[in-house]
């Protein structure tokens, strides 16, 4: 059964330009309630950690260089089918591919610098939301 929980993160490059309420306000018109929301900033440690699974794959320094480059805002966001639903709404990983109406086509900048994060499945959604907030901070 999909779960209704999914984790975000509004990207270095979104918050320096100025775009976390734009990028707020789409998730809310998409339907999604905001459970749990923090404006931090990952040290090198907790991008490595995060972002593990593709320590093999080339642009993995410039992917924790990048992420830990600014604060980010991250957040737990609740929908029925919130995994796949939020994938939709955010577009491809690159934005030269992502459809119109998607956040990333609205905001993103380049395939490494694509202004959000959405997981990728039901698992990983309970992880990564896991690794950034404790039980107390989600309402
Ligand atoms: P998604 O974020 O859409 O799930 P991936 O899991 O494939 O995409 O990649 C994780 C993140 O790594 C991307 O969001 C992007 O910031 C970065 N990334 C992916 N592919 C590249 C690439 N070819 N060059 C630079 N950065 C990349």
């Amino acid at each position: 059964m999909a779960s209704n929980r999914t984790f975000t993160m509004i990207k270095p490059d979104a918050v320096k330009a100025g775009n976390i309420g734009n990028i707020l306000q789409m998730i809310n018109a998409g339907g999604f309630k905001i459970v749990a929301l923090k404006y931090t900033q990952l040290s090198k440690a907790d991008a490595e950690t995060f972002y593990a699974v593709h320590n093999e794959r080339p642009f993995f320094g410039e992917l924790v260089e990048f992420m830990t480059s600014g604060p980010i805002v991250s957040a737990i966001l609740e929908k029925d089918n919130a995994v796949e639903d939020f994938r939709t709404l955010i577009g491809a990983t690159n934005p030269a591919d992502a459809a119109e109406g998607t956040i990333r086509k609205a905001y993103a900048n380049s395939i490494g610098e694509n202004a959000v994060h959405g997981s990728d499945s039901d698992d990983n959604a309970a992880i990564e939301g896991m690794f950034h907030f404790s039980g107390r901070e989600i309402h």
